[in-house]
């Protein structure tokens, strides 16, 4: 029996339509209302309090409640609620921002600015186009992005997102855009095949597929330094380093999504600078503002950028940007962002916690439930198995209900499929990780009883 809804879950189903959300089911059981937020603490409309595991999206890497972020955006909308970028205006907080942005990313020389990290992603796929045409070569345009890989929902970004349901029922991938493969060891490897080989092997398929593809037409490959929302999966040993010396050869451009990996998560300012990739161009997202206000931002290196400005000269304009691209409060609250993330050296403070969290993470890997237990940096996964790397049927029941048995302790982690990802606010301190891990063990049982009588397992 599902419990009646309050007045506020009538409201919610009668009015919104929810972004991944099965609207059927939705309307059973109800949506849970978070009303406010606390360091790393929600609470619910009916006063229950909650860790958040996933720092909402991937987001708030300084929790809730930062009085820094909140007075700067109140400073800020006192001073210039809005301006733009539009036609050679600009305005201190962009270009402070844009500065700090290329301080921690060296090799960066420009920084045009979104609102979310769909919209980097589309701008990254028109600037390699755009690029690709001021250098008089027009059919090199196709861009590889890979299977599980997450970069947005608009409609290049989905076409670049490689998981059946940003396509299915969307008419998407749009054409030009590939996918190559996963990068994930555990599932995708040979019997006795290693790290290192099973990276140069995905390293020759991705030069296979470019030579198949033929390498005058392929203008970009993109990727998450650690895939995010396909799963959690941190590449193999050698796999950028593999990859590298591909694109060198085909004249590709590497487009770096640190949309989730940004601002320290994986105990550098960026995941590409501890996962050994190259960029000549960077997406940010969610963590630039510590999430409290949208705000996105892609970074080009010079010899892009010389490339795309020289043109500029030659078409007449940048036919390019969003009105809310470089929002003075989005780039006063990032600029205020970045100062934490510098004073209080977070970065440094995620490979403090790093070997715990991981060693926390890992001691489930031998439960029955457990096929693989994975991570790097803050970031992390369960992927809960039948058995091996066996998957379940039907798939996404059991990660779904693991996610609400630690919602009923107290816990907000969240489910990608029959993974459970975990992404903690950089802020949490060894108190609050113990209380984020203390039921977990007792949730894995309650599952694998449950998936057991449903005959899944
Ligand atoms: N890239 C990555 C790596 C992401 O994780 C996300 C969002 N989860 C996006 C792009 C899309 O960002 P947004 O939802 O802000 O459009």
């Amino acid at each position: 029996m599902t419990k009646p809804l309050t007045n506020m879950q009538t409201r919610d189903v009668e009015a919104l339509l929810h972004p991944y959300t099965n609207a059927v089911m939705h309307r059973e059981v109800g949506a849970h209302v978070i009303e406010r937020g606390e360091g790393v603490y929600v609470y619910d409309d009916q006063g229950r309090r909650f860790i958040e595991g996933m720092a909402g999206l991937w987001c708030c890497g300084l929790g809730f409640g930062d009085r820094e972020l909140i007075e700067t955006a109140q400073a800020q909308l006192e001073k210039l609620p809005y301006y733009h970028l539009f036609g050679g205006r600009s305005h201190e907080p962009a270009i402070e921002l844009a500065e700090k942005i290329k301080d921690l990313a060296p090799g960066m020389a420009r920084v045009f600015y979104q609102s979310s990290g769909s919209e980097a992603n589309e701008t990254q796929i028109k600037l390699a186009w755009y690029y690709n045409n001021a250098m008089g070569r027009p059919e090199k345009k196709k861009i590889i992005s890979r299977v599980k890989g997450y970069h947005g929902v608009s409609i290049v970004s989905a076409s670049l997102t490689g998981l059946p349901y940003n396509h299915k029922s969307f008419d998407l991938p749009v054409d030009r855009i590939h996918h190559t493969a996963t990068p994930h060891h555990w599932r995708g490897a040979e019997p006795g095949e290693s790290e290192a080989d099973f990276s140069a092997r995905l390293a020759r398929e991705f030069d296979e597929m470019i030579e198949a593809e033929g390498p005058d037409t392929v203008a970009a490959f993109i990727a998450e330094p650690v895939m995010g929302a396909g799963g959690v999966i941190a590449p193999p040993e050698g796999y950028f380093e593999a990859i590298t010396p591909v694109l060198a050869k085909h004249d590709v451009l590497c487009i770096a999504d640190e949309v989730i990996c940004g601002f320290g998560r994986t105990g550098e300012w960026f995941g590409h600078q501890r996962l050994g990739m190259k960029p000549n161009a960077i997406s940010m997202a969610k963590q630039l503002t510590g999430g409290y206000v949208p705000l996105s931002a892609v970074a080009i290196d010079a010899q892009m950028a010389e490339v795309i400005e020289r043109h500029t000269g030659e078409v007449g304009i940048f036919g390019h940007g969003f009105t809310y691209g470089g929002h003075p409060l989005g780039c006063a609250v990032g600029s205020a962002a970045i100062d934490i993330y510098r004073r209080r050296d977070i970065p440094a403070r995620v490979r403090a916690l790093e070997p715990e969290f991981q060693r926390r993470l890992r001691s489930y890997a031998d439960h029955p439930l457990v096929g693989e237990a994975r991570g790097i940096g803050l970031l992390g996964a369960l992927e809960l198995t039948p058995g091996g790397t066996a998957m379940f049927d039907p798939v996404g029941k059991v990660g779904p209900y693991l996610a609400m048995r630690l919602l009923e302790h107290g816990v907000i982690l969240r489910a990608i499929g029959d993974t459970l990802a975990f992404c903690p606010p950089m802020t949490i301190s060894e108190d609050e990780l113990d209380q984020l891990f203390a039921p977990i063990e007792r949730c894995l049982d309650e599952t694998l009883h449950w998936a057991t009588r449903e005959g899944m397992m």
